[in-house]
């Protein structure tokens, strides 16, 4: 990530907005802005997530439920934030599962960069079948986005809900209203 860049076009949006970056208190938001920015975009180029191990298990007739994993992520329309949280479900194939603790990760993995809800929701699901080909996957995003709550296009707290099935959530209703009930 290119910092200076960053603090150069921060201190240009202040000047352009009619601040000035030179008054004391904002004087040192340039380099602020681009220090969360490499937290909050630090997988902007990143395709494939790789922080994972697989671990083997007897029987895999069962469904693996994670839920209200909280993302915070960025609109790339508005540069400004959408968050919520996510559920995600998957049944297991050849004996084959994830750590636990790495599904909130592959989140992260997904939400640092600029988005927008909906391809943060296919993402999910690419990547769950490309490290684990399950027999199926389902991914529920719920999230609330600031570029339109404050710009007053939706009332506050108006929540967006994407879901995505594939594989057996998607061919068997009962899974699927499951999930989402
Ligand atoms: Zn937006």
């Amino acid at each position: 990530m290119n910092n200076s860049e960053i603090e150069k076009a921060t201190a240009s949006i202040l000047k352009a907005i009619g601040d000035d970056p030179e008054r004391s208190s904002v004087k040192e938001t340039p380099k602020r802005v681009a220090k969360a920015f490499n937290e909050i975009f630090a997988h902007t180029n990143d395709q494939q997530f790789n922080d994972f191990k697989l671990f083997d298990i007897d029987d895999d007739d069962q469904t693996v439920v994670v839920r209200n994993i909280p993302f915070y992520s960025m609109c790339e329309h508005h540069l400004l934030p959408f968050f919520g949280t996510v559920d995600v479900a998957y049944v297991p194939n050849n004996g084959k599962i994830i750590g636990l603790s790495k599904i909130p990760r592959l989140v992260d993995f997904v939400a640092k960069r600029p988005n927008v809800q909906e391809n943060m929701t296919s993402m999910l699901i690419t990547e769950m079948n490309r490290i684990l080909n399950p027999k199926g996957v389902a991914v529920k995003i719920t999230a609330r986005h600031m570029c339109m709550e404050m710009r007053g296009i939706n009332k506050q707290g108006e929540e967006t809900t994407t879901t995505k099935f594939q594989g057996i959530f998607k061919s068997d209703s009962i899974m699927r209203s499951e999930f989402l009930n």
